[in-house]
Order: structure tokens, then sequence, then C-alpha cells
């Protein structure tokens, strides 16, 4: 095996753990490099045009290598303005699944990204006895309690299944738009990538939350008429330039449509199987077939899981 992970495995011995992070990290350095920066810039930038922000200019960040086992595969942090990549983990990951490691990185990258180039706003309210502060980065909001001490303490996190969905979304648009100019072995690399997710009927990564979010384009265009990539593109217009859930008119226009829960629902929703089941029913049609569709999309997303943990299992390599 030619990569430096690898051999540290097999030799656990052979190496320290500094010279470990230190091969790695010039690993993830030069994979890093290798993003073409540029591109990615001129296709964001085309996004914010439609959104009617030919002004804003796209400021992407450079990725971080993150050594933490306990860190998600990539994090963008508003409040730090920084994107970390668990370097380590996305190597189990790309070994685990037989992906290519290149490819996998750039999906990552693209989709931290894509939280970076949302619109960030700060809020600050005055309680009895701290100051709430809240940030919100497109449809995901984090209410915080900040003490005259300088204490600062996160109180909830809302609407962030709603959110990773939307920014999945728009992430696999921007990984495909980016592919199409691609060198040859990298687009490759990439088609191999998506046959396997696409056999699998998804792409491994948030797909609850792009079919969640799919589903509920697909109902607002039924009742609105609109077409459903129209209803999308407003979604991505509203995550880049607008103010998400926190938009009057918005929460007007779901809770008319979806019941005035709805909204309060989706913001506590995270992978809670029950509260899942109701909200895709509720966004399907809100009747009983609903519930039944409901129950039957989440069997399938088991079923899902159970086809990847065979292929993983059948094919390690
Ligand atoms: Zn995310």
């Amino acid at each position: 095996m030619e990569h430096s992970e690898a051999s540290y495995l097999e030799n656990p011995e052979s190496q320290t753990l500094e010279q470990h992070k230190l091969e790695t990290t010039l690993e993830f350095e030069k994979i890093v490099a290798s993003i073409d920066m540029d591109r990615l810039s001129s296709i964001v930038s085309d996004y914010y045009h439609k959104a009617g922000l030919q002004d804003r200019k796209v400021e992407l960040l450079k990725p971080e290598i993150v050594f933490d086992s306990n860190m998600a595969l990539g994090q963008f942090t508003p409040t730090q303005d920084r994107i970390y990549i668990n370097y380590e983990k996305l190597l189990d990951d790309a070994r685990d699944m037989n992906f290519d490691k290149e490819v996998l990185m750039h999906h990552i990258v693209f989709h931290e990204e894509g939280h970076k180039v949302a619109k960030t706003q700060c809020f600050a309210r005055t309680e009895t006895s701290y100051e709430r502060i809240r940030v919100r980065n497109a449809f995901r909001m984090d209410d915080y309690a900040s003490y005259e001490d300088g204490n600062m303490v996160h109180i909830e996190q809302l609407y962030n299944f709603f959110n990773e969905g939307v920014n999945e979304k728009f992430a696999r648009e921007i990984v495909d738009r980016y592919m199409q100019g691609a060198g040859d072995s990298l687009k490759g690399k990439y088609e191999d990538y998506k046959s396997f997710g696409e056999a699998y009927g998804g792409h491994l990564y948030y797909d609850e939350q792009v079919d969640f979010v799919d589903a509920f384009c697909e109902r607002i265009a039924e009742e609105t008429g609109v077409g459903k990539d129209l209803v999308w593109q407003s979604l991505i217009r509203e995550a880049l330039a607008g103010d998400g859930f926190m938009d009057g008119e918005l929460r007007t226009l779901i809770s008319e449509m979806f019941g005035k829960d709805f909204l309060k629902r989706l913001s506590k929703l995270n992978n809670n199987e029950d509260l899942f089941n109701l909200l895709v029913a509720t966004v399907l049609s809100g009747s009983t077939e609903g519930l039944q569709a409901g129950r039957r999309y989440v069997e399938l997303m088991r079923e899902r899981a159970k086809l990847i943990q065979q292929r993983m299992k059948d094919d390690p390599s």
C-alpha cells in the first residue's frame, strides 16, 4: 500500500505519532492545493448572480486539518469563520466505501464551503441574567447565552436537519458543475463515486435530509403550481441572501401549507424517527396516505442502510 496512513496502521511502531501527523497533513495540504478555488468561486458567483447578489464577493475559506476522532468529517463554524476537515475520518470512509479520497475531499470541502458562502447573521437580545445571542447561517440557527463574566453557553440549535438537506443538495450541484470542467482522471473517479451512491438510491451523505428537501420542494410545487426547480432555486436564494425561517412571509406560507405546528417540529428535527415520520407524512400529503408513505420511506432508508453495510462487509479494501 502506498498510502502513508495505511503503512502507519500496518506498522504502528514504524512511525511516531508526530511523523504520522506530519505526513497526513502534507497529503491533506497537497489535495487542498489541487482544488481549483477559482473555478469553485466562479460557480458560486453564478449562484450569487441568480440570487441578485452580483455585488457580493465570493469568500471561500482554506480548509484546515483537524486531528480529533470525535469531530465530524467536516465542519464550518460561523462564529470562528473556519472550515475544519477531519482528514483521518475521511480516509477511513474512503477506505470503507472504496471511494477515491481526492474526490471525497472535493465533496466534503464543497459542502463546508456551501455553509460558508450562505448568509450569516448575528442578533442579540437582552434577557434577565444574560444576553441571548442568535447566530443564523442559511436556515440554521444557534442560540447562545452570553454572561457578563464572558462565559458563553450554547442553548439550542434549530433547523439543522433542514439546513443540512438544503446545503448538501446545493453542494452536490456544485460538485457536479465543478467536475464537468475537471481533468479526465478526476472526472472518471467522480463517475465511479457517484455510481456507487446511485446504486443505493442516494449519495450516502445526508441522504435523508436531501430527500426531505426534495419532498418539501415537490409539495410546494404541487400546491403553488410553480415548477419544482423554481421552488428549489428560491430555497437556494433564501439560504444565500434571505432570512431563512426568520422571514415572516416564508413562515406564514409554510404554516398555511403544512399546518401551524410544522415549523416548530421542523426546527427540532434531528433524526428522531417518529418526528421524521410525521414530517415526511405532512410534506407528502398531510393525509393518512401521507403517513403510510412516510413509513414506507423510512423503511426504504433502512433497506438502503443495510445494503451499504453489506457492501462494506463484502468488499473491504
Ligand atoms: Zn453541513
